[in-house]
């Protein structure tokens, strides 16, 4: 362990203990969970499990309690001004598409552009794709440089009257790159766009603040900071929010209807949930939370620096392993890697075979693995329980690493 982080952090997750445990260096993809988000998760439907916003006994108020605390809690964590600024969503993926259809057909029209930097996942690709394939608009690719980092000034270029919202992810899935997203918001709102940050890897690893980033709508997955699956946030400037019009319709979403009278919904934040939503998500992800809190921001970032620091050190002096792009000044626990002659996925059945779990691939970000020229990488992804002694081992199992049958299938060139 790097030792910025108290050597007790690793017990705390009940599917690293053991012998068997994994080396899990797949934490993009999602995290374990602390022994705290599971308790509070449990504890949520032994004492307070009820449905939330509608009933008028004792255990409504209580559980509608908790999922109103544990979004203050969401809210307090992003810097947000009001609570009313997070909705709950299922995760990025349903935030993402929550502004498309809501944002997006109100502010985007025929012959309007907008702009998604070249290195999306699909998540904040595809929607904002779908949007202008409807309503005949433009998507512009803001291009990256030969390092996979965006670049500014052919962002800013890029931007005019007829560009309506600029989608842009926070930290990099694939490279772990931080984009300089206050200052794109700050060229888009200039042009009067709207900005939409997604900020999947970012939380864990950042002290993200909406305000300073001047970010218009902030989205990201619970399961990827120690919370549960199921639910996730989208956060929007409070007058933004009060201005929208509701994506599903439903309990929860007005107060009553008649047949002969037009429906008013009720305001943001529960004007974007409508149906019952993940309560026991909602209080375990602000546990998660929390329990990243705790630990201290700083620790959790100079964690994540040394671990960087370390596989960089540790592939060197492997000839045959290079580091894609750059990982930057600021690491946000990912590094990814391309072993010259063999395919991503023959790393990865290697690694796994040697109780090692990675993600290789295009990582559902194919547009910009083709834009690097390369079928896949091998990409580690760190956590606040990953250790030194970890990065060794992978080391140690990444020098015997052999061609296999996906290399022996496919062409070389690409994912050298
Ligand atoms: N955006 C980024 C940058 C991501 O890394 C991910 C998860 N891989 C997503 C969006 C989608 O997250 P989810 O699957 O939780 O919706």
């Amino acid at each position: 362990h790097p030792g910025v982080l108290p050597a007790t952090v690793r017990a705390d997750f009940p599917l690293l203990r053991g012998e068997d445990a994994p080396v899990y260096l797949d934490n993009a993809a999602t995290t374990q969970k602390p022994q705290v988000v599971l308790d509070a998760v449990v504890d949520y439907y032994r004492t307070a499990n009820s449905n939330v916003g509608r009933g008028h006994h004792r255990l409504a108020l209580t559980a509608t309690d908790r999922y109103e605390s544990a979004r203050a809690a969401v809210g307090r964590f992003l810097g947000a001004r009001h609570p009313e600024e997070i909705v709950f969503t299922a995760n990025t993926t349903d935030s993402t598409n929550l502004l498309a259809e809501v944002v997006g057909r109100r502010v985007v029209g025929r012959g309007d552009q907008v702009v998604v930097s070249g290195m999306e996942h699909n998540s904040n690709l595809l929607p904002w794709r779908r949007l202008c394939d409807q309503v005949g608009a433009r998507l512009v690719v803001a291009p990256t440089d030969p390092a996979g980092r965006v670049d500014l000034p052919a962002f800013t270029a890029l931007m005019g009257p007829k560009v309506r919202i600029v989608a842009v992810a926070h930290v990099s899935n694939v490279l772990g790159t931080v984009n300089p997203v206050r200052e794109m918001a700050e060229v888009a709102h200039r042009h009067g766009a709207l900005v939409v940050v997604d900020g999947a890897q970012a939380v864990a690893h950042l002290a993200v603040d909406v305000g300073e980033l001047d970010a218009d709508f902030y989205c990201f997955s619970g399961h990827k900071v120690y919370g549960p699956m199921g639910v996730g946030v989208l956060y929007g400037k409070h007058d933004l929010l009060a201005d929208l019009p509701p994506f599903r319709v439903g309990g929860g979403t007005v107060k009553g209807v008649r047949h002969d009278e037009p429906v008013h919904y009720v305001p943001a934040p529960a004007r974007f949930e409508a149906g019952t939503p993940d309560v026991a998500g909602a209080v375990g992800l602000a546990a998660g939370l929390e329990y990243l809190l705790d630990l201290g921001g700083p620790a959790v970032r100079a964690h994540d620096e040394s671990l960087v620091a370390a596989v960089l050190e540790a592939v060197a002096d492997l000839d045959d392993v290079d580091v894609v792009g750059d990982p930057g000044a600021v690491p946000c626990g990912i590094v990814s890697l391309s072993v010259r002659g063999i395919h991503p996925y023959d790393v990865g059945g290697h690694l796994d075979a040697h109780g090692i779990a990675v993600r290789c691939g295009v990582h559902c970000a194919s547009t910009f693995l083709d834009s690097l020229g390369l079928v896949g990488t091998v990409r580690l992804s760190f956590a606040v329980y990953n250790t030194l002694e970890e990065i060794e081992y992978l080391r140690s199992v990444l020098k015997t690493v052999r061609p296999g049958t996906w290399t022996a299938e496919h062409p070389t060139e690409r994912f050298l």
